[in-house]
């Protein structure tokens, strides 16, 4: 066989070997969907939120997107939570567990309390709306325990641990949840 048909052959071999049949592998135990995680305190870090309208359409869930860090067992793993607008108690909890009160807590000179930091969007459709501001890579403590929806296991957020310094002197007025969970 003259030289650059072997290197033909060669190169036809090894392309066929490149190009090998594979397989796409899924874990055994994700097959079952998202597993939860034991229940337990779990430090999470915001990475943004999604909103959106309501299934209703008359209350708008905030939807923030956290991951567990600082856990090598379940590093990166999301939790979920609506944090719906219907709920201001609950969007207070959430806020103070990453250290921060709310702005103008206090509701001083006729404001409302507000999440610190800003919007940017339609106001009118959630689901444009995009947030800047000091939540955004902040860490918080969240309670998670485990629950079902429609017969599969889920978890669900027990409370948002408060670790604003100060809070049951500076705001004596609020009371947080120390359980979220719908009987
Ligand atoms: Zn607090």
């Amino acid at each position: 066989m003259r030289y650059h048909d072997k290197l033909k052959q060669y190169n036809t071999k090894r392309k066929r070997e490149k190009q090998m049949a594979f397989q796409f592998k899924v874990d055994a135990d994700e097959l079952k969907g998202p597993q939860p995680v034991p229940a337990g305190v779990y430090t999470v870090r915001l990475k943004g939120f999604k909103p959106k309208l309501s299934k209703k359409g008359d209350t708008t869930n905030l939807n923030p997107q956290v991951e567990i860090c600082d856990n090598p067992l379940f590093e990166g793993k999301p939790l979920f939570t609506s944090l719906n607008s219907a709920i201001p108690s609950f969007i207070n909890d959430f806020c103070h567990s990453f250290g921060l009160p709310m702005d103008n807590q206090l509701g001083e000179g006729g404001l409302d309390p507000q999440l610190p930091g800003d919007w940017d969007g339609d106001e009118t459709d959630p689901s444009t709306w995009k947030y800047t501001g000091p939540l955004l890579g902040r860490t918080a403590q969240w309670e998670v325990v485990e629950g079902t929806y429609q017969g599969k296991p889920k978890n669900e957020i027990r409370c948002f641990i408060c670790t604003v310094p100060n809070c049951a002197s500076e705001y004596p007025d609020i009371r947080h949840s120390t359980n979220m969970v719908r009987e």
